[in-house]
């Protein structure tokens, strides 16, 4: 069947009501990387923006089969019980590679795509992780202009994108699994630091004795660590994605979170830190696009990459002719 056509004026309106069709091309404006198409994606966030209303973005990261799609399957569901409107989105600069490392496949999260109330997203591919961040961005703030008050950010631990994800997000929680050592679960030191909870999973049957050794475990570790700005001492808990246990209390957490970290206005400035950060990360990116985009700069970048291997020019002597032609152009 072919799909009904929006103006530009429609799909806005559709999305700010909530349609879940009209955010889904919205997302896809934005995703795209023709020109035109970005340009309405511009104008569409613009008007969308005094629309994105109050919500918590979480950030949510563990290594393939710590059971991410199963938590936020149960995690989501319950989210949904309790009145919340669930948008869940995923960074994976991955995926384009290998067509979807995560959410690629549609049996994921089966029975939270059928609620009214939720919106399941993969990840946007792009060429580069930066790419792949500003889309889902921007995303972030479609989902909240549609009235998704629970934004839950999805991701796999592929060279940076950890780190992106905690930068778009309020709260940061890590699964992990009992038993098995930081190099096994492939986590790198850097994301304990950057946790505001850990959640061990798979916290059943056999299971549940190491998983409660390993909570005492990591909370010996986190408290290695020096005190956090937003003042929250991050807490380690157990749960089973499968069973379903454990998993409101992690909300409750959460909201515990948001509590202490609204009163002591790091919420809002943390906000206001991470909207600095990207307003120049977009900057960067733009610059870079702009200039190795170019057909000349193209073709001189050739020709100097070339002449260094021919011990024909310097690093710097080349980096300064291509910066020099880019200023003349
Ligand atoms: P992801 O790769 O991190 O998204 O992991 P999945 O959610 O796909 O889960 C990987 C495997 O672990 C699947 O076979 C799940 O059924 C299983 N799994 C997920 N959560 C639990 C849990 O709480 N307990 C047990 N026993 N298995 C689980």
């Amino acid at each position: 069947s072919r799909k009904r056509q929006f103006s530009d004026e429609e799909l806005k309106d559709l999305l700010i009501s909530g349609n879940k069709t009209a955010l889904g091309r919205g997302i896809t404006l934005v995703e795209s990387n023709q020109s035109s198409h970005q340009q309405r994606a511009e104008k569409l966030i613009e008007s969308c923006l005094p629309y994105a209303h109050k919500s918590i973005r979480i950030g949510i990261t563990g290594v393939p089969g710590v059971g991410k799609s199963t938590f936020i399957e149960a995690f989501g569901s319950l989210l949904v019980k309790l009145g919340k409107k669930v948008a869940v989105l995923a960074v994976d600069p991955s995926s384009s590679v290998s067509h979807g490392s995560i959410m690629g496949d549609k049996t994921r999260m089966e029975n939270l795509v059928t609620e009214e109330n939720a919106f399941i997203r993969p990840s946007p591919s792009g060429d580069s992780l930066g790419g792949v961040a500003r889309k889902t961005r921007e995303s972030i703030i479609l989902c909240e202009a549609a009235g998704f008050d629970v934004i839950l950010i999805e991701t796999v631990g592929v060279g940076q994108s950890e780190t992106t994800v905690h930068s778009m997000t309020d709260f940061f929680l890590l699964l992990k699994l009992a038993g098995a050592g930081d190099e096994l679960q492939g986590i790198k030191r850097g994301i304990i630091e950057m946790a505001d909870a850990i959640v061990i999973n798979k916290a059943d049957g056999d299971n549940l004795k190491a998983a409660r050794e390993a909570r005492l475990e990591f909370n010996r570790a986190l408290h290695l660590y020096p005190p956090k700005a937003s003042t929250w001492q991050p807490k380690v808990s157990l749960c089973s994605a499968l069973d379903n246990t454990g998993i409101s209390e992690v909300w409750e957490m959460i909201n515990e979170y948001k509590k202490l970290t609204k009163k002591n206005e790091f919420f809002e400035k943390n906000r206001h830190e991470q909207n600095k950060f990207w307003l120049l990360q977009t900057i960067n990116e733009h610059l870079k696009q702009r200039f190795y985009q170019d057909p000349q700069i193209k073709k001189a970048l050739k020709d100097q990459l070339t002449a260094i291997e021919n011990n024909e020019t310097t690093p710097f002597a080349a980096a300064k002719l291509l910066l020099n032609l880019h200023n003349e152009l």
